[in-house]
């Protein structure tokens, strides 16, 4: 007998953009799930753990930034 369908097909939740995805990358050590549509020997189409990480580092940066300010505010 043969199965035509052998392979599971396996979505999840993207945990930046939200969308449902086949071609996916797991983080570590947060286990979530992003998608990732990388062609070997081009640039990435669609990285969103690259985008998801960005973005956190820049949240981080602002809040830095803002706590800055505040201690300032104090000091006058
Ligand atoms: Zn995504």
């Amino acid at each position: 007998m043969r199965r035509t369908k052998s392979k599971i097909q396996v979505q999840v939740d993207c945990a930046y953009c939200g969308s449902k995805t086949e071609t996916f990358v797991s983080s570590y050590p947060d286990y979530l799930n992003f998608c990732r549509i990388h062609t070997p020997g081009k640039e990435p189409e669609k990285d969103c753990m690259t985008d998801y990480y960005k973005e956190k580092k820049n949240v981080q940066k602002k809040e830095k930034v803002k706590s800055l300010f505040s201690q300032k505010e104090i000091s006058f």
